[in-house]
């Protein structure tokens, strides 16, 4: 079996080796898994919601020791981190209340009864990336589980170590034994038996565009389900009649929380070209205000990056003499720091502007009208996320409507609370995740006819 070493990104010392499955152990996996499916299944609702309410209870009683390990292991700032573990607790809690919730219909018919029922697909395996470990990963196994399926989760290489954690508190809270199965691995070892794995029913992936179509394809050869959440080159619109004070204030935790490693970030900022000048000297001292340093510490608002290689992918897009309006700190010495950066480049089809960075890197570019706006923000195949400023109600209403994204917020940076719906329209995804619907993605619809006569 492979390993990998699990660097601390804040200074570079090696955390601690993970083993890493080959094939023939996540087809035992499996076996398991599809063993404890069958037994889970027939487990009453009530009963299920018990043992997820009791895994939500393991994760509150280890939230700080979950955060710990994501500051040392992925570097998020602590409080930070922080939210990232009640946020898995709370995506527990919310999903406990669905296994006595999922509602079949009784539609009127001739001749007798129908019904119909949202079965369990069987075994689900979930797929992450490294940026938000935990809490993308309970996206996936809360409602899987809370449906009747049993889940493998398959974290990033980069970052497993939270995840094994939660599988740890998982069979502590009661959780019978191979429901819940985490499995360090390769993507292109362990992530693809999970695509063509026959009794690996579904596949949800967090990732890169890239990796996600080549799922999908892979996942045609069964009529896999499939869920994708991918990239993203969200907007953040900034109209002349906005509170443009409030709005240059936020504009850098929208791009920079996670040092930008984030699918949501807004890093694109597009402002209304007669109140550009004055967004820009408004956005300076916030950029320069971003408390960049140490993880662990209490103040700090934004830490390294994930890795070395990142770091360098994420430095390959600000290379000398690029268009840099100005840029915030970043510590000297061992770590993946990369100060937030505010680039201003003169063409709307730099590949600052197209492509994804997954890192504090965000552009500015004017725009004109409300035409032009919509127009800048839907030129991108990614459609995930974005922000709209503007005191106009009617406004944030039309241009909301026609911003081709799953999620979009007025006034504000909010991208996620688990009782709605989150997802991307064009090439950010397929399918969505989180809200009331959640749990329906993991089952089939039976249709019951019973015949009175
Ligand atoms: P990635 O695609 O490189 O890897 C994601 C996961 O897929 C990892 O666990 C990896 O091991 C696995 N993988 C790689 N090759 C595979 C293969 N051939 N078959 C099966 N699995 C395979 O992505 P990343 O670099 O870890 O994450 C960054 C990307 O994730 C960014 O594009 C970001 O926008 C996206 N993302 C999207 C969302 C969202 O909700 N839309 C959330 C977070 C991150």
């Amino acid at each position: 079996m492979s390993s990998y070493t699990v660097i601390n990104p804040a200074d570079e010392t090696e955390v601690t080796v993970v083993a890493h499955l080959d094939v023939d152990a996540t087809d035992d996996a499996v076996r398991r898994a599809v063993a404890a499916q069958r037994l889970w299944a027939v487990v009453s609702p009530a009963d299920k919601a018990l043992v997820l309410r009791r895994f939500a209870e393991a994760v509150d009683g280890d939230r700080e020791n979950l955060a710990r390990i994501e500051v040392t292991n992925s570097g998020h700032p602590i409080t930070q981190a922080r939210w990232e573990a009640g946020h898995v607790r709370d995506v527990l809690t919310y999903y406990s209340g669905a296994p006595e919730r999922l509602f079949g219909r009784q539609i009127p018919v001739a001749g007798g009864l129908d019904v119909t029922f949202h079965e369990p697909l069987g075994v689900v395996g979930v797929i992450t990336p490294w940026n938000f470990p935990m809490t993308i990963a309970a996206w996936g196994f809360a409602p899987a589980l809370a449906a009747g399926n049993a889940v493998l989760l398959k974290p990033a290489e980069w970052t497993p170590l939270s995840s094994i954690r939660l599988g740890e508190l998982a069979l502590a809270a009661g959780l019978p034994d191979g429901l819940f199965q985490v499995l360090p691995g390769r993507g292109s070892v362990v992530g693809e038996r999970f695509v063509t794995h026959p009794s690996v029913r579904k596949v949800v992936f967090t990732g890169s565009t890239a990796v996600g179509k080549r799922i999908m394809a892979g996942c045609a050869d069964q009529v896999k389900r499939v869920t994708l959440e991918l990239g993203g080159k969200s907007a953040n619109i900034v109209f002349a009649d906005s509170d443009l004070e409030k709005a240059a204030a936020t504009a850098p935790s929208g791009v920079f929380e996670n040092a930008g490693q984030d699918c949501c970030a807004r890093s694109r900022i597009l402002v209304q070209r007669s109140v550009y000048d004055r967004f820009m000297e408004l956005l300076e001292p916030a950029v320069a205000g971003v408390r960049v340093g140490d993880p662990a510490e209490e103040a700090t608002e934004m830490g390294p990056l994930v890795s070395a290689d990142h770091l360098a992918s994420v430095t390959g897009y600000v290379p000398e003499g690029s268009p840099v309006a100005f840029r915030g700190s970043a510590p000297e010495g061992p770590g993946f720091w990369f100060p937030p950066t505010v680039l201003t480049p003169d063409s709307r089809t730099d590949r600052r502007v197209t492509e994804e960075i997954f890192g504090p890197v965000v552009t500015v570019l004017p725009f004109e009208d409300e035409a032009d706006a919509v127009r800048l923000a839907n030129d991108t195949e990614y459609g995930l996320s974005g922000s709209i400023w503007t005191r106009d109600v009617g406004r944030a209403i039309r241009v909301a409507r026609l911003i081709e994204s799953g999620n979009l917020s007025v006034n504000s940076h909010s991208s996620v609370r688990y009782s709605t719906p989150f997802g991307g329209f064009k090439q950010s995804g397929l399918g969505r995740e989180l809200g009331p619907d959640a749990p329906l993605s993991f089952t089939d619809t039976k249709n019951v006819f019973i015949a009175v006569d």
